[in-house]
């Protein structure tokens, strides 16, 4: 789960890593009511989950009530990269110095968290990564041997940090691996961190990814879990049980077995096609599954056919079949249907829907044939 900046500095603050005081709002009265209880100068500033708000003009400085008003009411509803902005964090704005970059993440190759630091923040860290790749100092950190403040201090010299910034930002730094690693973030990312003109250090923005894995032992993350903006065919998804991400494409699919349904992703790629999803209905392709499965696929207007791709295993094909049937009684589907059906009882199973195959319900024997009759009728 992705958090929003003001969650992500609640979550730091519950971790004791300094943030600025502010406070939310989804309307501009609410926006001014927080900025009043505050007082100015506040930063107005858009949450949502992606990147450049401040580029984008999703964040504002605003020295009084008008100014909140008018900059909250120009925010507010902003598209910032496909993200329609619903609410937004006040904060009381700070004097910058300087402005760093630091962040935890896991380094699966090496089997360490990855750890870097610039002195170059405040701007988009792929980009210095290209053009300055020095003022980026990496460290590895084994799990086992943790990371102490001695480490932390080392770090922040190497980085070059300013004088009056490192031993605050040291300090602030094992207090953001404390949270990365007790808090399950998958990344826990500063940019900036900032040294304010009265010498302070702290976190101006926050970027916080919760590792789901671990959600049993957080119950705090509960409350953001309402809040995640998600894809509604994703929340149809979910809240049918099933495992479903949206994408871009045309080609509805339904396949068993995540391996399968990653493989039925590429086949349609491959033949000129693209997947408006990936499904995984595993091995319980009953005619409650399918029909779940048909339903989140069916509200889904960018979907222009249909591929079921079955591979029966412990999954019998007939018994595939019969759901496919059953679901299709229950469900009015508007694209037409490609079926590949294969593996254990594939004859009985094709013998079942032999009499159901019409110009919306088609069987193909392979994947590649199924792949390329879906992207047809897709209209690719
Ligand atoms: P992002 O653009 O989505 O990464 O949003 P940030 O929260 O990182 O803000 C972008 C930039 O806005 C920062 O790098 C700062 O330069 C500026 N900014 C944000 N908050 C303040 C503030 O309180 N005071 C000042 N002077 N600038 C700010
Ligand atoms: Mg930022």
């Amino acid at each position: 789960m992705d958090l929003f900046e003001y969650q992500g500095k609640q979550y730091f603050a519950r971790y004791d890593i300094p943030v600025s005081p502010g406070g939310e709002a989804d309307t501009v009265d609410a926006a001014v009511a927080v900025a009043e209880k505050i007082g100015y100068p506040v930063v107005v500033k858009a949450q949502v989950k992606v990147g450049g708000r401040g580029k984008a003009g999703g964040i504002k400085l605003a020295n009084d009530a008008d100014e909140v008003r008018l900059h909250a009411g120009n925010i507010l509803g902003m598209d910032i990269k496909g993200h329609t902005v619903h609410r937004l964090w006040i904060e009381l704005s700070s004097d910058i110095a300087a402005e760093y970059y630091v962040s935890f993440t896991l380094d699966r190759p090496n089997k360490v968290y990855l750890g870097m630091l610039s002195k170059e923040g405040g701007v988009d860290i792929e980009e210095v990564a290209e053009t300055n790749p020095d003022a980026i100092k990496r460290i590895a950190i084994n799990p086992v041997d943790g990371f102490t403040l001695e480490q932390a201090r080392a770090w922040v010299a190497e980085a070059d940090l300013d004088e009056a910034a490192r031993e605050q930002a040291a300090e602030l730094i094992v207090k953001l691996f404390t949270c990365y690693v007790e808090g399950d973030c998958d990344l826990a990312e500063i940019n900036p961190l900032i040294l304010t003109t009265d010498g302070i250090v702290r976190a101006l923005d926050a970027k916080v990814t919760l590792d789901d894995n671990a959600e049993y032992r957080h119950p705090e993350w509960e409350v953001w879990a309402g809040t995640e903006t998600e894809d509604p065919r994703e929340a149809m998804a979910k809240a049918k049980g099933l495992n479903y991400i949206g994408l871009e494409g045309s080609v509805g699919i339904i396949a068993n077995g995540a391996g399968l349904a990653m493989s039925t992703l590429d086949v349609v790629n491959q033949v000129g096609g693209s997947a408006a999803n990936f499904l995984d209905i595993g091995g319980g392709a009953n005619a409650d599954v399918m029909t779940a499965a048909l339903e989140v696929i069916n509200a889904d207007p960018s979907v222009k056919s249909i591929f079921v791709n079955i591979f029966g295993g412990i999954t019998r094909v007939d018994e595939v079949a019969k759901g496919v049937i059953e679901a299709l009684r229950r469900v009015d589907i508007k694209s037409p249907i490609v079926l590949r059906l294969d593996g254990t009882n594939a004859v009985e199973g094709r013998a079942l829907l032999a009499e159901h195959l019409n110009e919306k319900l088609v069987a193909e024997p392979t994947m590649l044939e199924a792949a390329r009759r879906a992207v047809a009728l897709a209209g690719n």
